[in-house]
């Protein structure tokens, strides 16, 4: 989705109920919630549509059956606006840090563009990064068949002669299991003969006749014209260089989340670097709530629908959180 100019102002020393970080389908999806909870929400978004800008189309959204990716972005902003949160993009948060200056728990929160607010609730919602192999032509062809999420993308890729994935752990071999039932041939692309995927699928992939095993070989092309035909990798054993006529490459080699940025602002994380969360999307910090893909929740599964009810849940605990401390007061100018 191209990027729009933020037409909303950005709020300088103001106090909100919730300051959702992020406007992906986590964030979009909190605002609807916590809007309709009467709650004065501020959204504040480097990019609305997050990681649903990195694709074409999505066929796995229960109730749409195939939509644009821009689309359904353009569908839960549209929902979230209809009940007035504010929203602001192509602003950065910072910070922020606990402000007992007004008598009662709340947030200090800054960014760039001098955005300059208060929250009594915070809901964190940046999503996380797919690791990139940083290969010519992994750019160049990403969304004409390079892709990062297999289990999004491998029914576009029913009838296909070949494909590859790259990557040895849980998601590479899920990725290649599900895609042997898309394409006629998998490839699975790994710098080492050991893996870190769970035994059961390593074995389940080797006992699968259309799933070959590309071992000590790293990628260090992917070639094609108006998409992808071939991936190039290089044995680095022997130094042999090979060229793999494919329509496809699934980089599934992790993902990054801000994991210093995350400790520096004194939540708790996970081994990877997620924000540690119960079920209830609580962080070690009272007021400070996570959703979707930037949490230790659903690890192996992020998916649109995974993060939009991380969203609903965070929103409902936030709206908790603020009748538990009598905090909450309905905002009559959102029925306006
Ligand atoms: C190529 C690709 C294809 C996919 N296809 C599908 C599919 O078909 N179906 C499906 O269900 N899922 C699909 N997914 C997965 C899905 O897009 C993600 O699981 C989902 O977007 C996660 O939502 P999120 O809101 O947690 O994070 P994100 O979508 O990553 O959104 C994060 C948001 O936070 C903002 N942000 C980050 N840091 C800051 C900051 N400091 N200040 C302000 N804002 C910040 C970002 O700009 C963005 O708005 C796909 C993912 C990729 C990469």
């Amino acid at each position: 989705m191209p990027l729009r100019l933020a037409r909303t102002k950005v709020p300088r020393g103001e106090e909100y109920d919730v300051v959702i970080i992020g406007g992906g389908p986590a964030g979009l999806s909190a605002a609807i919630y916590t809007s309709r909870f009467l709650m004065k929400t501020l959204v504040v978004a480097e990019q609305i549509g997050g990681q649903l800008n990195l694709t074409d189309a999505v066929d796995d959204y229960p109730g749409l059956k195939r939509i644009t990716a821009s689309a359904l972005v353009q569908a839960f902003r549209s929902h979230a606006e209809m009940f007035k949160p504010t929203i602001v993009e192509l602003v950065r948060v910072e910070g922020f840090e606990r402000d007992d200056s007004s008598g009662y728990p709340r947030f200090h929160v800054w960014g760039t563009r001098k955005l300059d607010v208060y929250a009594k609730t915070i809901i964190l919602a940046v999503g996380s990064k797919r690791r990139k192999l940083g290969v010519p032509g992994e750019k160049e062809f990403a969304g004409k068949g390079v892709s990062y999420c297999s289990v999004c993308d491998a029914p576009f890729f029913k009838g296909a002669e070949a494909v590859a994935v790259v990557g040895g752990g849980d998601a590479a071999f899920e990725g290649a299991l599900m895609l042997s039932g898309y394409a006629k041939k998998v490839y699975l692309i790994h710098r080492r003969d050991q893996f870190r995927a769970k035994p059961h699928f390593v074995e389940q992939a080797k006992r699968t006749p259309n799933i070959e095993f590309v071992l000590n070989s790293v990628v260090v092309e992917i070639r094609g014209d108006t998409k992808v035909r071939s991936v190039v990798v290089r044995n680095v054993k022997t130094g042999e260089i090979r060229e793999i006529p494919v329509e496809g490459v699934f980089i599934e080699i992790g993902f990054e989340p801000p994991k210093e940025w995350f400790q520096r602002l004194g939540l708790e994380t996970d081994e990877i670097g997620y924000v540690k969360v119960d079920e209830w999307m609580r962080t070690n910090i009272p007021g400070v709530f996570a959703a979707g893909d930037c949490t230790s929740m659903w690890k192996g599964f992020r998916q649109v629908i995974t993060a939009a009810a991380m969203g609903a849940v965070a929103a409902y605990s936030a709206y908790n959180y603020l009748a538990e401390k009598g905090l909450y007061r309905p905002s009559q100018l959102l029925l306006a």
